[in-house]
């Protein structure tokens, strides 16, 4: 069954585990695509503002070019000679380093003046101007056209040690009083263009370039800083005649892992989350190790309440049952079940012990407490039988230590009182055996003291068969009277022996009830006579005046006198030389003794003792015998039972008094034990 325990544990456990993967898992998936999708939308938005950017930087172009064409057109209405041309011309070519050179050609496009920039040396000295011709005549072939401004393809012009220049040509015809008066033709540097017509302050670290309508780079102004990857807008500058693409470049900001603080925020939330996670991780684990060890002690606690043969009973403040485990419900025979809940009277009390089990619940909840060693009380079964039970009961008090009812243990005292009944038997039964046994000593006696009663009727029985004999008239009536009535005594005399020997051995049950020591004399004394009087042993026997009645089953009380008087003679035999004739005395006393603790157990101070004292002045008791003294069937005689003090000892102390011994002055001993006087005939 723990196994299956266990493996469900298991299956649990992996399955907890499996959801808190699949929850991190999804939490970290949920986050990369968070920060993707923010980098995505900080990348769509910086290349929206910078293609807004380029398209601003084309528009700029675009407007100084249209000023350019504006300025060019008053050079040639202000000097219309080729003479005067010159010198506005140079000035031109000095405020607009985007113009490389200025030239007016007549309508055949040959060249009437020209002008180069002040600012490039010799651009035109490593290759001739002709090679550009083509170009010119395209441009103002169109300008002409299109009676207006026109532009060449750019086209890429070498000058020495190895530089060069992209230039583009602009023609437009100039018209003097409604006459074509040939074409002024600029000559542009794209790179001019760039850097002229932009403010440098707006580009900041923005990288600027002219492009093809393919992509080839045609004019750089300034190159991105660094290697990084770049966002690049485009703008088509278009112009007439030729187009041109400008390209705008911009450093992409995304520089760590946290390219801006959005990205950031959210990262820094998604650790957050991560942690709280790995904390409600740690928590659940904590928790789930606590209820486990709380489910063990539980089940620990269950199997032991299982297994107690303890009945355990738990009451309400009200006495309604709120707990029973097995071997209670074993007892009262009912299931937990139909107890559980049930209040009072409880189903397992006797109906006519009812108001006393009322009374005891009434002092309970009263606050009193009950015996700590428990009460005794009797249940009745399901089916009706009583049995005999040991409560323990004890406060169950809650974790605010408050009290919420009883907690009760139930002994079933059944087998307990048997062996006690069984007990009981055995010993009344030895005590029956010990009495016979004695008897069959004193069978002996018996006989010697029957044979003198019964000597003397057969002697006066003959007496007044002679006297009968004699002639009628000559029998004195007398005699023969007195010979009957003599008769008669010894024959009543023999009876009284007999029926003490009867009375002595007769079994009666066991009745405690009051008995004065003289009664208890009277009925040990004529045996006692018997013995006495065969071993030549003085008896004495000394009852104080006064002395109360004693509490006691007067057969056995009778039984261990009787022991202790034999034993005393014994131990006073007939051939002792150590022992003068007037020293072998058997002295029984008896009187009351007050708080005389030392001779009984319990110590109870009120009660009136009575002592029995049988003192003899034998041999004594030697060490080895005084360690077996009380042993039963310890005996140093051939004949002896070797039970007489044994059970001398159990009678007295059942009685509640305690029976010792010590040595007697000058020699012998003196047994002594406590009897308890009858109340009422305390003095
Ligand atoms: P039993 O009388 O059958 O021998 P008891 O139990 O009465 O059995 O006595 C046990 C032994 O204790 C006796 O055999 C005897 O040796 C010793 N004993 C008992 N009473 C006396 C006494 N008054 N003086 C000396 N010895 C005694």
């Amino acid at each position: 069954m723990s196994e299956g325990h266990a493996t469900e544990r298991n299956d649990t456990g992996s399955r907890r585990w499996a959801l808190w993967a699949t929850l991190l898992l999804l939490v970290v998936a949920l986050l990369v695509v968070l920060v993707f999708l923010t980098r995505e939308y900080e990348e769509a938005r910086d290349q929206q503002a910078l293609e807004q950017e380029a398209a601003a930087v084309v528009g700029d172009i675009r407007n100084e070019l249209v000023r350019n064409v504006q300025t060019l057109q008053s050079l040639n209405s202000v000097s219309p000679t080729a003479d005067s041309w010159s010198a506005p011309a140079a000035e031109l070519l000095a405020q607009h380093r985007e113009l490389v050179r200025l030239e007016w050609r007549d309508n055949a496009q040959r060249i009437i003046s020209h002008r180069d920039t002040p600012y490039l040396s010799d651009v035109f000295a490593y290759l001739d101007r002709t090679r550009a011709v083509a170009d010119v005549k395209l441009a103002c072939d169109n300008a002409q056209r299109q009676s207006g401004p026109a532009y060449s393809s750019s086209y890429f012009w070498p000058m020495r040690d190895g530089l060069g220049l992209e230039l583009m040509e602009m023609c437009m015809p100039v018209v003097r009083s409604g006459v074509p008066n040939g074409f002024l033709v600029a000559t542009y540097s794209l790179p001019g263009i760039l850097s002229e017509f932009t403010r440098p302050d707006a580009l900041r670290s923005r990288g600027l370039s002219f492009n093809d309508a393919d992509g080839t780079r045609l004019a750089l102004h300034r190159m991105v800083p660094g290697t990084r990857r770049t966002l690049s807008a485009n703008a088509v500058l278009e112009l007439p005649g030729h187009t041109l693409i400008l390209q705008l470049q911009s450093p992409r900001l995304v520089g760590g892992l946290f390219p801006n603080v959005l990205t950031a925020v959210i990262s820094a939330l998604s650790l957050a989350l991560l942690a709280v996670l790995a904390l409600l991780a740690r928590d659940t684990r904590l928790r789930q190790r606590a209820e486990l060890g709380v489910a063990d002690a539980l089940a620990f606690r269950k199997a032991m309440e299982d297994s107690l043969v303890t009945g355990l009973r738990a009451r309400d403040m009200t006495g309604r049952i709120t707990y029973v485990n097995p071997a209670f419900c074993e007892m009262v025979g009912l299931s937990a079940e139909q107890l559980i809940g049930t209040g009072l009277p409880a189903p397992w009390w006797p109906p006519e012990l009812v108001d006393e089990y009322q009374q005891r619940q009434l002092v309970r909840l009263a606050g009193q407490t009950l015996p700590r060693e428990g009460y005794e009380s009797v249940f009745q079964r399901s089916d009706g039988t009583r049995f005999p039970v040991l409560i323990i009961e004890a406060p169950l008090i809650d974790a605010q230590g408050k009290q919420t009812g009883f907690m009760s243990a139930i002994l079933d005292l059944t087998e307990q009182r048997r062996v006690e009944d069984l007990n009981r038997t055995s010993q009344e039964r030895l005590q029956a055996t010990a009495r016979l046994a004695t008897v069959g000593e004193m069978a002996s006696l018996l006989s010697h003291e029957l044979n003198q009663p019964l000597a003397a009727i057969s002697s006066y029985a003959s007496g007044a068969m002679n006297l009968l004999e004699q002639p009628a008239a000559s029998v004195p009536q007398a005699d023969l009277s007195q010979a009957m009535k003599r008769i008669s005594e010894q024959a009543e005399r023999a009876g009284r022996v007999i029926k003490s020997v009867a009375d002595f051995v007769r079994r009666r049950e066991q009745v405690r009830e009051a008995v004065s020591p003289q009664d208890l004399m009277d009925a040990i004394q004529p045996l006692l006579v018997l013995q006495a009087k065969k071993q030549g042993i003085q008896l004495q026997i000394g009852i104080a005046p006064g002395c109360p009645a004693v509490h006691c089953d007067r057969t056995m009380v009778e039984q261990v006198l009787l022991n202790l008087a034999r034993n005393g003679m014994q131990a006073m035999p007939q051939g002792d030389p150590a022992l003068g004739q007037g020293a072998r005395v058997l002295r029984i006393a008896v009187h009351q003794t007050r708080l005389h603790s030392g001779l009984r157990p319990g110590g109870d101070q009120h009660k009136a003792w009575i002592t029995f004292e049988v003192s003899d002045h034998g041999l004594g008791l030697s060490p080895e015998v005084q360690a077996k003294l009380f042993t039963p069937f310890f005996t140093t005689r051939t004949e002896g039972m070797g039970l007489g003090l044994s059970l001398c000892r159990t009678v007295i102390e059942q009685h509640g008094g305690a029976l010792t011994y010590e040595p007697n002055q000058p020699r012998g001993t003196v047994f002594r034990f406590t009897l308890p006087a009858h109340l009422s005939s305390r003095p």
